[in-house]
């Protein structure tokens, strides 16, 4: 490998990264926005009630800026998209 091959090699490998990040802020309108995809799949977390549980009702939800914005889950760290009409496998009722 030449040596003048690596800077270009560097900004493909950055600028990829950048791009893979480009749906999930274009999509919530947000630019802090945050997905735990592994701890989604491995919670079966679904962005729609089962029937009158769902993340709002739940304990563990962590309300967003109003009732009906994104919000964050303290058994999902780092996730930043927690529907308050969505629901897990792990869902607690709120007491
Ligand atoms: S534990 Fe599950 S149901 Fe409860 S707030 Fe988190 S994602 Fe929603």
């Amino acid at each position: 490998m030449k040596k003048s091959q690596m800077p270009r090699r560097q900004f493909l490998k950055i600028g990829g990264a950048v791009l893979a990040t480009i749906p999930i802020t274009i999509v919530s309108g947000r630019t802090d926005a945050a997905t735990n995809a592994a701890l989604r799949t491995a919670l079966k977390y679904q962005g729609k009630p089962e029937g009158d549980k769902n993340c709002a009702n739940c304990m563990q939800f962590v309300p967003g800026a109003s009732a009906t914005a994104m919000g964050g889950c303290k058994v999902i760290p780092g996730d930043t998209e927690i529907s308050p009409q969505g629901y897990c496998s792990v869902w607690a009722k709120k007491v």
